[in-house]
């Protein structure tokens, strides 16, 4: 059922709305659609060394001439709790105070993994390894303690969570997503969104946010696999992996969506009245607003070159269905759209669509009767309460991909050798996003943050622990003068150091994977880890101590010519603030990992396939060959599973059937394990998807416990877009599968 706040609270916010509506100026109204940067209106970028500083003037003229309706994020770094304090008073004094209809500024930021743009917030893994742990209960609690930090900073409105389904390993925005899966990311999604705005969608508690699901639409898969490049996504495919995720988050009530910056078919999606309006509307029912994404509305006229000018770029996009331009620099969008609506081209009826929709948000925030900082709630902001989640998050997360000979966990009297570039850094196990957009300023992270060396060597004593970093990220080899074809690395690399101390140690843990990133910046033309890497791996393994490797990165940097070095290998993804913590109880033995794949795992550079792929992709000579598949995931126990059974055997339409399964921990230690249900349509119309995942569920058992777990599939679960792209179920055979066991039943005919 559609629980969105406009019914919930309707009658009341409406008539707010049109009271207040119908005493805006033209003006008034056209500044409510406007969103422009901090760094617009500040004086200094808030940096270590440098206090944040506002521009009082530009501010004042942002708000008392142009009334703007929101400002975003940060200019190049976090502020403190108490910098958001005086910056959220003086930009609401403004609005409320200094002009003429005192309407209430909606800041809004990019909290990705949490108020990340607020220095003492708690950071939690990214949406990838959030994903990996199954665990909806977790996502929904670090969205209900991002709204609160958020919330105690002052700022009401979240653009998160991101429902693009990760369909494209190479797309550097893949950590942002809940992976490849379009159950999985619509699953999490909805927790998140349920998390961030409440059950009964009650963001008048002062501990709630709004939430902004995007980048509607197809945004994660460009076929270059490069950020910002087109996608070609046929409708019927659009609709059964791209939509769900967002339909999931209307119908939990999400109250603003953002659009996809790049283009689909040719046609940019800021200037698609088909998607934005009749798809998102019409279909779907959205009620809340859409704002753009960055400049992009500037872009349909600068990039695309769909517009011909800048003014009919905002007339494209405004009537297709944006209602807020994130500008971001300026005042170009207010300047156009006031001519427009002059010169008789777009309607003000139009525009009232608009600003009715930013208004009701607003009023739903309770804005209007409090749009100050609580400054009540400074003190829970970073507890060791919220700390916790984000720890268990962290180890929840963490997927044990191989582990030869139990090589893992390690004795703790063992000497161990830690090395890579990513052993010892903070920001690494955060990524993009975190106190600068880009998260790569090392020295903001705070020093009580542990890195995989700091927690080992807490663990374990620091005359067990040896550290030579070995390598950086991607050290590029050099041919040396005169040796031509001979390669060397560049003199920063430090492997023969790393190799004599392999010598002698135990064990040695290599830490690989990537630097930070998000967007553009993070685009590659190879998914391989870089040389250097793979070659700290290669030499130390030949050594013959025994390797860990620790895999560091948003997303699966192939790392094929190195897996058979190894012996154990964990795929940490961008665990957050504890992951190092998380990271050194795991190799140590103290949490048994549970983590599942949200992603297939690539062991070729052109073989990135997801793991629903179409029949065919199999009846191939050079099929698929995947590293890991999605799902996979090892533990320190072993599971068995047994009895699968099914309600019935035939279902008639409409019906739902019910599928149990036992579990068993047939090893010695306790453990949990993630139960998946894939469902295949055996013969339809449209060629099926191998397999889908259709349910999860954790279970916890001790040695020798055994649990049954009942999953009931419904209608919806069958359904897909048929040749004339509409949904359907067809009647036929189906077969369900739980770990190494299946069983089939029949859909049917009406
Ligand atoms: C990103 C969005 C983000 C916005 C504001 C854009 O470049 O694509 O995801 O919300 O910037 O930071």
């Amino acid at each position: 059922m559609i629980q969105n706040y406009s019914q919930t609270k309707s009658s009341e916010i409406d008539k707010k709305v049109e009271n207040l509506l119908s005493k805006m100026t033209l003006s008034e109204k056209v500044g409510q659609m406007t969103q422009i940067t901090l760094q617009a209106v500040s004086k200094t970028e808030g940096k270590v060394d440098q206090k944040y500083e506002v521009d009082p003037e530009k501010l004042r003229e942002a708000i008392t001439k142009y009334r703007i309706g929101s400002i975003l994020n940060v200019y190049n770094s976090a502020l403190t709790l108490d910098e958001w304090h005086q910056l959220i008073t003086q930009i609401q004094d403004l609005a409320t105070k200094e002009t003429r209809i005192g309407i209430p500024v909606l800041y809004g930021i990019d909290a990705i993994h949490e108020a990340n743009f607020t220095r003492e917030a708690t950071l939690f893994p990214q949406n990838i390894a959030m994903a990996a742990t199954r665990n909806p209960d977790l996502v929904k609690k670090s969205a209900e303690i991002t709204a609160y930090e958020m919330r105690a900073s002052g700022i009401a409105w979240n653009f998160n969570p991101v429902l693009d389904v990760g369909r494209n390993p190479l797309w550097p925005r893949i950590y942002e997503t809940f992976g490849e899966d379009t159950y999985l990311v619509s699953t999490m999604g909805e927790a998140y969104v349920r998390g961030l705005s409440g059950e009964n969608n009650q963001i008048v508690a002062t501990d709630k946010v709004a939430g902004c699901v995007k980048h509607y639409l197809g945004y994660s898969f460009p076929l270059s696999g490069k950020d910002r490049t087109p996608a070609w996504i046929p409708e019927r495919m659009l609709r059964d992996y791209f939509l769900p995720p967002f339909q999931k988050a209307i119908e939990a009530g999400i109250h603003t969506v953002m659009v996809n910056s790049s283009e689909i078919n040719g046609i940019p999606v800021h200037s698609d009245r088909y998607l934005l309006t009749d798809v998102l509307r019409q279909e779907l029912g959205f009620k809340g607003f859409v704002v753009s994404d960055w400049e992009d509305v500037k872009n349909l006229y600068n990039r695309d070159r769909v517009a011909s000018s800048p003014q009919e770029a905002v007339f494209m996009a405004v009537m297709a269905g944006i209602d807020m331009s994130m500008v971001p620099d300026d005042f170009s969008f207010y300047n156009y759209l006031m001519e427009l609506v002059q010169e008789g081209k777009i309607s003000e009826s139009r525009i009232d669509e608009s600003v009715r929709r930013i208004l009701q948000v607003k009023f739903a925030l309770n804005l209007f009767d409090n749009p100050y900082p609580d400054l009540a709630m400074k003190n829970q902001v970073g507890s060791p309460k919220f700390a916790q989640v984000s720890l268990q998050a962290a180890r929840e997360a963490l997927t044990l991909l191989k582990n030869d000979n139990g090589l893992l966990p390690l004795d703790k009297n063992q000497k161990i050798l830690v090395t890579g570039p990513n052993a010892n850094l903070r920001s690494v196990l955060n990524g993009g996003w975190t106190y600068t957009w880009q998260g790569n300023e090392e020295s903001l992270y705070p020093k009580t943050q542990k890195t995989i060396l700091s927690a080992l060597q807490a663990k374990l004593g620091s005359a067990n622990v040896t550290y030579i970093e070995g390598t950086t990220f991607d050290e590029r080899p050099r041919v040396a003068e005169g040796r031509k074809g001979t390669r060397e690395f560049d003199q920063a690399v430090n492997i023969d150091e790393a190799v004599a101390a392999a010598n002698n140690v135990d064990v040695a843990i290599i830490v690989l994977g990537e630097a930070t990133y998000t967007e553009t910046p993070g685009n590659i033309h190879d998914l391989a880890l870089p040389t250097a890497q793979l070659q700290l791996a290669a030499t130390i393994a030949n050594t013959g101590t025994p390797v860990v490797l620790v895999l560091v990165e948003g997303r699966p940097r192939i790392i094929t010519p190195i897996v058979d070095d190894a012996q154990a290998i964990l795929m940490a993804y961008l665990p957050g603030v504890s992951g190092g913590e998380a990271i050194a109880d795991v190799l140590l033995g103290n949490y048994n990992p549970s983590g599942k794949l949200p992603i297939t795992y690539p062991r070729h550079p052109n073989d990135l396939v997801p793991y629903d792929h179409k029949p065919i992709e199999i009846d191939n000579p050079n099929k698929l060959d995947p590293l890991f598949t999605f799902g996979f995931g090892l533990s320190y126990t072993t599971f068995d599973y047994s009895n699968l059974k099914l309600n019935q055997n035939q279902i008639r339409p409409g019906e739902s059937i019910t599928i149990t399964v036992t579990v068993t921990n047939t090893g010695n230690r306790i453990g949990k394990e993630i139960v998946e249900l894939y469902l295949s349509d055996l013969y339809r119309t449209v060629s099926p998807p191998v397999k889908q995942l259709k349910r999860f569920q954790g279970v916890t058992l001790q040695p020798s416990e055994s649990k049954t777990v009942e999953f009931t599939l419904n209608q919806d679960d069958f359904a897909f877009h048929d040749r004339n792209n509409q949904l359907t179920v067809e009647p036929g055979e189906f077969k369900v599968a739980i770990g190494d066991l299946s069983n089939k039943f029949e859909l049917l005919p009406y």
